[in-house]
């Protein structure tokens, strides 16, 4: 299998405070990985530093076997959904054909054969009946499934979203989950920040757990041990067990 992320040593910091504590890992083509950790344990700078988001203090990053910069149109990288302008005048198709730009030539601008392929994203997301939409007249789960479908029309093969189920519906949810297991199936790779414990056995086949430093990483059923999970959720005992860790 090839390598998809490689992370080594990786230092991220926020006016001196440290976010990301020498974080090294090697994932695989293919994965469906979720980052999970407690409130504050760098899984959104995690994402954000890999994409050169945020300046990184040390650490070395590839992605596809490149450096980010090189590689940037095989990644696409699906925000929290606080962090984008939803008054932003703009069509749910439009938004869609965003996904479209790094793919197109020099000055081109997206022509027919784009606006079919976003309309077909659209579909494969079940929002075509709102292409004509402007975004900020969507639910959450709509909106979240509007900018997968961006993430789709790039045809990217590495995959990132930053807590992608937070405000939405449970169909959406199920739609969102559905193609990412699909991707990952095709061999492209997903990594998602995701907090609700309860579901990351469902959703992922790999997670990756955070606290500043990496607790673990390996198979969902490897890391999703009482023992693993404690260490990075210190005396969250309580909520654990809710959780049924
Ligand atoms: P998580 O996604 O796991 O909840 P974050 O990556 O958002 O964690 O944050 C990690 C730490 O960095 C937290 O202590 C947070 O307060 C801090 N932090 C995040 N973003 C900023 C920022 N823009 N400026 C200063 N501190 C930040």
């Amino acid at each position: 299998m090839s390598n998809a992320i490689s992370i080594q040593d990786l230092h991220v910091s926020y006016y001196g405070n440290e976010a990301i504590k020498g974080v090294s890992l090697s994932i695989d083509a293919g994965n469906l990985v979720g980052i999970i950790g407690p409130n504050g344990a760098g899984k959104s700078t995690l994402i954000k530093s890999l994409l050169n988001l945020i300046p990184m203090d040390k650490g070395n990053v590839s992605i596809l076997g490149q450096k980010v910069k090189d590689v940037r149109k095989k990644i696409a990288y699906v925000p929290q959904r606080n962090d984008i302008d939803w008054d932003f005048p703009i069509t749910v198709l439009d938004a869609v054909l965003i996904g479209t730009y790094p793919n197109l030539k020099l000055f081109k601008r997206p022509g027919k054969k784009e606006k079919e392929w976003a309309y077909e994203c659209l579909q494969r997301v079940g929002m075509e009946e709102f292409s004509k939409r402007q975004i900020g007249e969507l639910s959450g789960g709509q909106q979240q499934r509007v900018f997968l479908a961006r993430a789709l029309a790039q045809k990217a093969e590495v995959f990132f979203l930053d807590e992608p189920f937070v405000g939405v519906d449970v169909a959406s949810e199920e739609t969102i989950v559905k193609i990412l297991k699909e991707l990952c199936g095709q061999g492209k790779t997903v990594m998602v920040v995701h907090h609700d414990l309860s579901k990351a056995t469902h959703y992922f086949n790999q997670l990756v757990l955070l606290n500043k430093e990496l607790i673990s990483y390996g198979s969902t059923t490897e890391v999703f041990q009482s023992n693993v999970i404690e260490k990075a959720y210190q005396g969250q005992f309580a909520f654990l067990t809710e959780m049924g860790v």
